[in-house]
């Protein structure tokens, strides 16, 4: 096709040694004739590890092939074996048309670096090997030919790379994309908001040693012009209860274990602080407060600096410090009871060390509660376990208030607040300079690419509320999934009275629905056992449930389950039977993490109307979701799943009943299938002929007929054979990029 493009407009054939599909489409087929080939060719195969030094060509059968739509047969073993083959290969990325799989390697590949990044700008989807390089340019490069917004979603499970694979495509933008010194201030502020964010909302877990806490979404703000002028984040629901409690084998947030080694003498001496971390009752609880994976002390350097180029000042990074001080202060107050059971303050000496609080009003919030009466406040002591709760409450809500100031911090330091442009340079005004001729008519425009890093599906020995809110995040990022590519797909082709041979999948609406669902859903229920006065409790909650959902298909309870199944359930137990696998969820505690508790006086000014009934953390976490879903759902969607190679983050193994279940829940067999039958690229006809028109005699300058008839006289006069394309009610489809390519590449020449 891409010799007969190039012979149709006349030209000596500007394809020659291009590579697509990882296939040379000029003369030099090496696996096909075992000649030699090229030197163009002889260094992109040597990049993409298909040559060995001696410049030999590596069989095809052992590297595997580079897009899974050409795989020979769809089956899972085929699909597997392509996987494995490039894994041990260190070729981590494989495509299913414009989708990459990205598999862990846990080991670093020289892969990432400023020249591989260069290799990439500007250059078609298919004629490198796979890359999220080339995934990112496709995007920007799309972004500013049509001036739409985009999002790249990265999904998998934890500790499957999608944090990595998110920082490198922000290298990626800020490397590629045009600057000037005013916006590369704009632009490190980007890239240091990762080590920031990271150290206050990350934590090692048992899935992952640098696992997100948080979910998040940046937006990446480009002008007109193509350049990176600002940015915005919006998070998603930390994991507050890992400030006071760490599952063995974890820890808390890295900025605790930062501060305390890595900060200077006279800063821990300020801060009251020991240089050990074992002093404090909300490090030791994992029992794993130093790791040689992590390494705090160099961590520390990194996230000052970050927080100084991120325009936060001297005195508010005091204060910031101040604040994770004393948090864990706070873990070690101490609490005795009396001969009443009432709480007492094992000692006070903590408390001095607590920033900007008289000792005294701390000392009573956390031994007594307030009661107001009408005009009367009376005092009801706690208990120890009542103190030890209130305690903890404190230290969870002043880390997840500092975590959100630190957020807006960013936000406000990101903001786009740079008009000045300069010039780019000549391979960059090369690149881009036909589509700003037509499109860029309001230079004050801006369009967005967005980054979706979220934590991602997680199973524990013991699940709570926390991996409730995570797992059911992943249920919605899947339901997007399903709706913008099977879905939607499908529907598109009944729309366009395209033939087309319906594939099966899983639908994972009714897992999202059974969480969601107003007044019938889990959350409805938990909401309603939580602002219930009277007797409700964990227990409560879950009969509940077993009233409401008793015969859903993905719910199961001790005492709806089956003899054999029983035997895995504990009573206090509900299970869900997710798209990703089952979890069981442990109810005790629930109630009270979906409360918003604070002690209300320290918060009095975030919250003026005490009195309003408050939202619980998972019906805001729902209308976040909800709102995030709309936010992507109005832009175009670029897909990057991740896998988890192994569960033991060794180099090397490819576990493949992992990687299987993987492949298999994330859809990426149905996914290969619509693909394989149906077509890679579509566009209304007034897009297709407004940009491709000046190619064909016939439609240019103008075309004065019906958009679709143009753009079968453009299509016929650019040589497309009949199985190429087909002309829906509204718009074109082509089956294979390679074909939009080579328009593509004529219109460059044009
Ligand atoms: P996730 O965000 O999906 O939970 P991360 O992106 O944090 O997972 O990755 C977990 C770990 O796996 C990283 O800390 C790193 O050690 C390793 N890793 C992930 N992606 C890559 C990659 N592309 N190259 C090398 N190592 C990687
Ligand atoms: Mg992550």
């Amino acid at each position: 096709m891409l010799l007969k493009c190039a012979a149709v407009l006349g030209s000596p054939s500007p394809f020659a040694h291009r590579v697509v599909f990882g296939w040379c489409v000029s003369s030099c087929e090496p696996w096909a004739s075992g000649q030699g080939f090229c030197a163009l060719c002889t260094n992109l195969y040597r990049l993409s590890g298909l040559l060995d030094m001696e410049g030999a060509l590596t069989a095809r059968d052992r590297v595997g092939i580079q897009d899974f739509v050409l795989l020979d047969e769809t089956t899972e073993a085929a699909f597997l074996s392509n996987l494995k083959k490039r894994f041990s290969n260190d070729l981590i990325y494989t495509y299913i048309g414009t989708l990459i799989v990205s598999v862990n390697p846990y080991k670093e590949i020289d892969m990432y670096n400023k020249k591989q990044m260069e290799i990439y700008m500007g250059v078609n989807f298919f004629e490198l090997p796979p890359h999220i390089f080339a995934l990112a340019d496709n995007a920007y490069h799309t972004m500013l030919t049509e001036f739409n917004n985009h999002f790249i979603l990265i999904s998998g499970e934890s500790g499957a790379g999608k944090t990595e694979a998110s920082k490198k495509i922000l290298q990626y933008y800020a490397v590629s994309c045009p600057s000037t010194t005013l916006l590369n201030t704009v632009r490190d502020k980007m890239l240091m908001s990762n080590p920031v964010l990271e150290a206050f909302g990350n934590a090692k877990t048992l899935k992952n040693d640098n696992s997100s806490r948080f979910g998040k979404y940046m937006d990446i703000q480009f002008d007109s012009q193509g350049d990176a002028v600002g940015g915005h984040i919006l998070n998603y629901l930390l994991e507050k209860s890992r400030v006071v409690h760490q599952n063995h084998g974890e820890r808390n947030f890295h900025i605790f274990y930062q501060l305390v080694e890595g900060g200077s003498d006279d800063l821990l001496r300020q801060l009251g602080l020991e240089r050990n971390c074992q002093q404090y009752n909300y490090l030791t609880q994992g029992e794993c407060a130093i790791v040689s994976s992590i390494n705090d002390r160099n961590d520390w350097k990194t996230v000052k600096n970050a927080l100084q180029v991120i325009d936060i000042d001297e005195d508010s990074i005091n204060y910031l410090f101040g604040i994770v001080a004393s948090v864990l202060h706070l873990g070690n107050v101490q609490f005795d009871s009396d001969s009443k059971g009432q709480a007492l303050l094992n000692n006070n000496h903590e408390l001095s060390w607590l920033l900007g609080v008289d000792a005294h009003t701390l000392q009573e919030g956390l031994t007594f509660r307030k009661i107001e009466a009408k005009t009367d406040q009376v005092l009801s002591p706690f208990t120890t376990d009542h103190a030890i709760y209130a305690r903890d409450a404190l230290a969870k809500a002043i880390y997840g208030k500092t975590f959100t100031w630190l957020v807006n911090r960013i936000n406000e330091s990101m903001e786009n607040k740079v008009r000045i442009r300069l010039m780019w340079n000549e391979k960059q005004i090369s690149h881009y300079s036909h589509h700003f001729i037509l499109y860029s008519k309001d230079p004050s425009r801006k369009t967005v690419i967005g980054l979706l890093d979220i934590y991602g599906f997680e199973v524990f020995y013991v699940n709570s509320f926390e991996q409730f809110c995570i797992n059911y995040c992943n249920e919605k990022l899947q339901q997007l999934f399903i709706q913008l590519t099977l879905k939607s797909e499908q529907e598109e082709y009944e729309a366009e009275d395209i033939e087309w041979e319906s594939v099966h999948f899983f639908n994972n609406k009714i897992i999202c629905d059974l969480v969601e669902e107003k007044h019938r859903g889990i959350i409805a229920i938990l909401d309603e056992e939580c602002l219930r006065p009277g007797d409700a409790t964990d227990l409560t909650f879950l009969e509940r449930l077993e009233e409401k959902m008793g015969n859903h298909p993905h719910f199961v309870t001790h005492k709806l389950a089956d003899k054999m199944t029983r035997k895995t359930l504990e009573r206090g137990d509900f299970r869900l039977l997710h798209y990703a696998g089952e979890v069981t969820y442990c109810v005790v505690g629930k109630k009270r993490k979906n409360k918003q508790s604070q002690p209300k006086t320290c918060f009095s000014s975030v919250d003026p109307d005490s009195r309003r009934r408050p939202e619980t953390v998972a019906t805001q976490f729902k209308s976040s979701l909800l709102k995030l879903t709309e936010i992507l759902m109005a832009k175009e969607a670029w897909y990057i799943r991740c896998l988890k190679s192994n569960e033991s983050k060794l180099p090397g193994q490819f576990d493949e009943a992992l990687i299987r279940h993987q492949v298999k829940y994330l859809g990426l067999m149905e996914h290969l299938r619509v693909r394989r039958a149906g077509f890679a690229y579509r566009r209304k006809y007034e897009v297709f002929l407004k940009r491709y028109k000046p190619l064909c005699p016939a439609t240019w300058p103008h075309w004065m007929g019906m958009p679709a008839d143009g753009v079968e006289v453009l299509v016929q006069h650019l040589g497309y054979m009949p199985d190429e394309y087909k002309m829906g009610r509204t718009k074109i489809f082509i089956r294979h990029p390679r074909t939009l390519y080579a328009t593509e590449d004529a219109f460059e020449k044009c």
